[in-house]
Order: C-alpha cells, then sequence, then structure tokens
C-alpha cells in the first residue's frame, strides 16, 4: 500500500485527512489522543515544504445549533499548543476563501478547516459521499495522505471520495494501527470481545460477523437490555431498542455459549448522576428501574470467565461512563485485565479516556483510536477509507 513515504512533498500542496474527532464536554476537550496520535504525520509533512491543508470531522452534525457544538476550533487551539504559529484556522468547508488562504500560505505551514461534517447540514454531502464535495475537496490540492483511522470505515467525501480523484497514500497513524490490528487475524485464544455503549442497531452487523471470530462476546452497556429482553427479562425503564429484539434472540439461539450478559446492575429510577443508587438481579427488577452499570455478581462472573482467555478486545463502555456513579463496572473491568497481564486491546474514544484516567494505558498491549473501525477491521478488513489509495 502506497504510504506517506512515498511521496515527494516538496513545493506540493498536501491534503491530509485527520481523525481529530475527540470527545467534548462542557467546552473542553476529555481525552486528546486523537491528535496528538495524528501529529507524527503532520510533523513529517510539515518538514518537507509543503503547503499542508487538514481536514477532520467532529461529532455528528445535523442541526444549526450543532455547528456551534462541534466547531473545530476547540481542536486548533490544542494543536497550536504543539505547532505554534504553523497552523492557521480557516473556518469554511466549501468557499473560494479556502484557496485564497491556500494560494497565500508559506510553505513548511498547513491550515486546519472547518468541521467537513458541516457540510451534511446540506443534504449530507460529507457522510453520504458527494461526487462534487469529493472533487471539490481534491481539487485544492496535488497529494491526498489518509491518516483517519477513526473513520477508515466510512465512505465520506473528505477520506473516500477525495482518494477517488487524488494521488494518494496512507498516513503513519493508519499504517500502524494496521500492523497492530494484524495481530488480531490469529490470537491467542479462547479470544473475547467485551462490548459495551448504547445501541444494538449501532453494532450488529459488526456483531453477527465479530460472533464468527471469537471464543466469547461479553455484553455490557444499555447494549445488553436488549439481549436480555430477547430472553424475556423484565429490563424496568432500562433504555432498549423494540426492534432489534427478535435479532437478539436470533443471535442468543444460535450462540448461546459464546454470549455473556449481565445478571444484575447498579441504577437508579431516573436517569442521573444523583438519584439513589441501588443494585438489583436482573430477575427482581422493579418496573421503574433503570440499568446503568454492572452489579457485583456480573463483575465476579465475568472476571471469572475472562480469566481463561488469553487475548481481549474491549470496545465502549460498560455502563454510563459519564455520570461518575457509574463508571465503577467498565473501571473493575479494565483493571482486572491489566493486572492479570492478558493481552489487552482497547479502541473506542471513551474507554481509551477512560484507560488514560486510570493511567492504565501503559499497561495495555494495543491502544486504538478507532472503535467502530478497529471492529470492522477485526471482522473482515473491509475499509472503504483504503479503497481507491494510491490507485490513482
Ligand atoms: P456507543 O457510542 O454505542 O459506544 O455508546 C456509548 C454510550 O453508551 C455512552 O454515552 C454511555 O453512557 C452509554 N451507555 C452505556 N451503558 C448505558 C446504560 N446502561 N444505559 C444508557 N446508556 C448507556
Amino acid at each position: 500500500m502506497k504510504t506517506i513515504r512515498d511521496f515527494d512533498y516538496d513545493k506540493k500542496i498536501v491534503l491530509l485527512r485527520c481523525d481529530l474527532n475527540v470527545s467534548i464536554k462542557d467546552n473542553k476537550i476529555i481525552d486528546s489522543t486523537r491528535i496528538t496520535s495524528s501529529l507524527e504525520s503532520i510533523n513529517y509533512l510539515l518538514k518537507r515544504n509543503c503547503k499542508l491543508v487538514i481536514l477532520s470531522h467532529l461529532g455528528k452534525v445535523k442541526t444549526i445549533e450543532d455547528k456551534k457544538k462541534y466547531s473545530l476550533k476547540i481542536v486548533y487551539e490544542e494543536l497550536k499548543k504543539y505547532l505554534k504559529d504553523k497552523i492557521k484556522f480557516v473556518p469554511y468547508t466549501n468557499d473560494p476563501i479556502i484557496k485564497k488562504e491556500i494560494d497565500n500560505m508559506e510553505y513548511g505551514t498547513c491550515i486546519l478547516l472547518e468541521n467537513t461534517r458541516f457540510e451534511d447540514l446540506d443534504g449530507k454531502k460529507e457522510s453520504n459521499q458527494d461526487e462534487n464535495l469529493s472533487k471539490y475537496w481534491a481539487s485544492l490540492g496535488d497529494i491526498f495522505i489518509n491518516d483517519a483511522f477513526g473513520t477508515i470505515h466510512r465512505r465520506h467525501s473528505s477520506n473516500y471520495g477525495i482518494s477517488k480523484y487524488l494521488d494518494s497514500g496512507i498516513g503513519f497513524l493508519v499504517e500502524k494501527e494496521i500492523n497492530n490490528l494484524q495481530k488480531l487475524d490469529n490470537p491467542s485464544r479462547p479470544f473475547a470481545v467485551i462490548m459495551g455503549g448504547a445501541k444494538v442497531s449501532d453494532k450488529i452487523s459488526v456483531i453477527n460477523g465479530l460472533i464468527e471470530k471469537v471464543d466469547y462476546l461479553f455484553i455490557g452497556g444499555a447494549m445488553a437490555f436488549t439481549f436480555l429482553k430477547a430472553l424475556d427479562m423484565n429490563v424496568g425503564n432500562s433504555l432498549i431498542e423494540e426492534d432489534m429484539i427478535s435479532t437478539c434472540k436470533d443471535l442468543l439461539k444460535k450462540y448461546k455459549n459464546k454470549i455473556i450478559l449481565p445478571i444484575d446492575f447498579y441504577g437508579s429510577t431516573s436517569f442521573s448522576n444523583d438519584s439513589k443508587k441501588e443494585m438489583y438481579f436482573i430477575t427482581d427488577f422493579p418496573k421503574d428501574f433503570i440499568g446503568m452499570d454492572l452489579g457485583d455478581k456480573t463483575l465476579e462472573g465475568f472476571k471469572k470467565e475472562l480469566l481463561s482467555c488469553e487475548t481481549i478486545f474491549m470496545n465502549g463502555p460498560l455502563g454510563v461512563y459519564e455520570f461518575s456513579n457509574y463508571q465503577n463496572g467498565t473501571e473493575e473491568i479494565v483493571k482486572f485485565l491489566t493486572d492479570n497481564r492478558k493481552e489487552v486491546y482497547v479502541g473506542g474514544g471513551d474507554i481509551v479516556g477512560c484507560i488514560k484516567n486510570l493511567k492504565l494505558d501503559k499497561n495495555i498491549t494495543y491502544i486504538s483510536t478507532g472503535g467502530g473501525a478497529t471492529l470492522e477491521y477485526i471482522v473482515n478488513h473491509d475499509l472503504p477509507g483504503l479503497s481507491y489509495i494510491g490507485e490513482k
């Protein structure tokens, strides 16, 4: 595969797609791993006397209000700490001003454009890979480097789209991710995946592929409730997806011995951090109870099973990790895995943030900047963002 090392950049205009999609809370970046992981390619290119144009998305942009929430200005401020006066923010995604800025910039400097998903307000032109938008962005540069691993499983205009129209290669981060994740092609067994997060529907295609590859699939987070409902359990007021119940039923029937579900939960009667915290077995859930974190017996059971596993991939928080009272389950499992020196791979924004907070990142075998991308890679190596790399 053509890489960032394979081009002559002197006096060229280089488009670099990064994944700067960081989690933000109260106007602060919670975890800047995706920013720091992008610096190797940025610095390499800045040293090679080119004009560098950086593109990225941030969050999901569905309304005008989302534009305020998801401006890349905050990411620019963080990048500036590393790149000083070598970087400028250009708050546009599709405007003649961008071309003027490129004309006027010095070689050896970069500009960061505004969130590519601002284009989604106009008929999802970024996320649905609009041909004209892809061509427009490609027209701005001479070479395209895709270093956005977290988005490599998506057909966006700013990754897949641009690579259709421009000579292209992968950056250092994408190369590193692929080299490390390849080790999961032949994992030491038993191989387990621990999945958390909110929705089965977001992950069902990946679950269908994953279940064939793993020895165990541990399910936590709100996803667990749709599976438990499929077993005719009373899940109180917990978050479920009615339209996924029959799919979960089929999975449970076919893979009874692989799917491991929680049996008790901490939670409350309102979805908040402050209301009274209680713990119930799934068999005793009160009608109005909302499960928000794994219970003690579940943790005990999960740990016992995990002890026999050699390789573990963890994706997504196992409870409502944003609420300080419901972080324990996720943290306990991470600590347990690292204490027992398992081969642990981790991917996905929330879980990476959790591991860094706990200062356990040094004990993890590999931390990926991708969540969905990493899962897609494990399942079938199908990464659309790579389809046209080196083809032009
Ligand atoms: P995802 O983006 O699918 O990885 O989901 C992450 C989200 O799942 C986080 O915002 C968590 O708060 C949420 N989540 C995890 N467990 C639960 C739960 N029991 N109830 C509601 N949301 C949950």
